[in-house]
C-alpha cells in the first residue's frame, strides 16, 4: 500500500491513506493550526474550538477551522427564561386548564 501523500509504501496506512510518518506530521500540523485558531478567534463562551475540530485547508494562505459559536436565546422565540415567565403568568390568566392537564400527565 502506498501513502497518498509521500507515495512511500507502508505496511499499514492510517485514515485518509497516509503512512504513519505523514499521519503524525498531519496531526501535529492540525493541532498547531487549532492552537493558532484559538489564539486568533477563540472567545470563551462565544467561540470555542475543539481539540478534534475539522480543518479545511485549500490553496489560500489560511484555512477554515470548525468552531462552536454560542447562540443567545434571550429575547428570541427560543428564550427559555421568558418562556417560563410567560407560562407562569399566563397560566393563571388564560391557560390554567392546559397546565393542569400537563401536571396530571407527569
Ligand atoms: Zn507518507
Amino acid at each position: 500500500m502506498l501513502c497518498s501523500k509521500c507515495n512511500q509504501s507502508a505496511d499499514a496506512l492510517t485514515e485518509r491513506g497516509l503512512c504513519p510518518d505523514c499521519h503524525l506530521e498531519t496531526e501535529e500540523r492540525r493541532s498547531e493550526i487549532i492552537e493558532l485558531a484559538r489564539e486568533q478567534r477563540q472567545e470563551e463562551g462565544v467561540v470555542e474550538i475543539d481539540d478534534t475540530a475539522q480543518v479545511s485547508e485549500g490553496s489560500d494562505n489560511g484555512c477554515y477551522v470548525a468552531a462552536w459559536v454560542w447562540v443567545d436565546f434571550a429575547d428570541t422565540k427560543f428564550d427559555k427564561e421568558k418562556g417560563d415567565n410567560e407560562s407562569q403568568s399566563t397560566a393563571q390568566a388564560n391557560h390554567a386548564p392546559t397546565v393542569a392537564v400537563c401536571r396530571n400527565g407527569q
